[in-house]
């Protein structure tokens, strides 16, 4: 199993007498994509300010790469974008990270080139930010980010307001930085559908409280809740699936379909059991919920 980078242990945060984060668990592992999900004003900001050292918490447990001495130093080894990037408009985007290289003390001036490579804004590197586009902002603010080469990139919202398109560039950015070198990274979005595709591991929060973690895989479990199958005849498939398999739990419904709702891990064995009884699939599936339905129910409510 993977070393967690970043754990944190029963955090609360309280403010005057209003807690604002319950309990927060989260596991960070190396080399992960992990979507830090929940509606607006669930804690996510204050929960990416406490692992930037921004702010503390009231109670609970905070380490990296095992250590909860000394977190100063492992933040060296993180870059953090929180809220929106600090972007001088006046400046070029060249400008703006070589600022940001002299206040880290970063000293390889290529570097620059390099990031604005990876973040698809070699071309624009001579014009002001004033100039950009939303989505460039934000590609600018990854290109501060990973200025200093971080192991850990923690990004807060960095898709929001930004169009489809946007939303595919920096995903295909992040991946990439996953993919290649491996860098861990820790992203905040109140939509799941935005992150859906990128991420390894979800951890959903609502009104300061965890609702849960979970990986990929296990998200896309949750979410499948029955099997679809089409034969040449809806009829005698029934009786098979009640016959051979057991199955009770299913309906017949429109265009010849039959929908299983159990035994969902055992698609192999009802396709084989329906062939072998001398039927022919057309057609075979497992379908579900949509993951923004999944998550809206765990959340309680619509998402504006
Ligand atoms: P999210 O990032 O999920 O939208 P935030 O972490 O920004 O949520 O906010 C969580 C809650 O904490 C909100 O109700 C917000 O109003 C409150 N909050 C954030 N910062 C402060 C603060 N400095 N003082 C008091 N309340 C705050």
């Amino acid at each position: 199993m993977a070393e967690a980078v970043i754990l944190m242990n029963n955090i609360s945060k309280v403010y005057k007498k209003n807690a604002v984060v319950k309990n927060f668990s989260l596991d960070v592992k190396k080399g992960s994509i992990c979507g830090l999900i929940g509606p607006n004003g669930a804690g996510k900001t204050t929960i990416m300010k406490i692992l930037a050292g921004l702010i503390f918490q009231s109670e609970g447990g905070l380490s990296f790469y095992g250590s909860s001495d000394d977190l100063d130093s492992n933040r060296k080894r993180m870059s953090f974008m929180i809220e929106a990037p600090i972007v001088d408009h006046q400046m070029t985007a060249y400008e703006n990270l070589n600022y940001i290289r002299y206040v880290r003390g970063y000293p390889d001036e290529k570097r620059i080139d390099e990031v604005l490579d990876i973040v698809g804004l070699s071309n624009a590197g001579k014009k002001k930010a004033a100039k950009f586009s939303l989505g460039m902002r934000q590609r600018l603010g990854i290109a501060m980010a990973l200025l200093t080469k971080p192991e850990i990139l923690v990004l807060d919202e960095p898709v929001n307001g930004l169009d489809p398109e946007g939303i595919v560039e920096v995903r295909r950015i992040l991946q990439r930085l996953s993919y290649e070198q491996n860098t861990t990274i820790l992203i905040s979005s109140h939509l799941l559908s935005e992150l859906s595709e990128m991420c390894t591991d979800f951890s959903i929060i609502s009104s300061g409280r965890l609702v849960e973690n979970l990986s990929a895989e296990e998200l896309d479990k949750r979410c499948r809740n029955h099997i679809v199958v089409r034969t040449n005849d809806i009829d005698r498939t029934a009786a098979v699936l009640e016959d051979k398999l057991s199955i009770r739990s299913y309906k017949a419904v429109h265009g010849g379909i039959i929908e299983i709702y159990e035994q969902l891990d055992n698609i192999e064995k009802i396709s084989k059991t329906i062939t072998d009884s001398g039927l022919i699939i057309t057609k075979l599936n497992e379908e579900g919920k949509k993951l923004e339905d999944y998550y809206l129910e765990k959340v309680g409510g619509s998402n504006e």
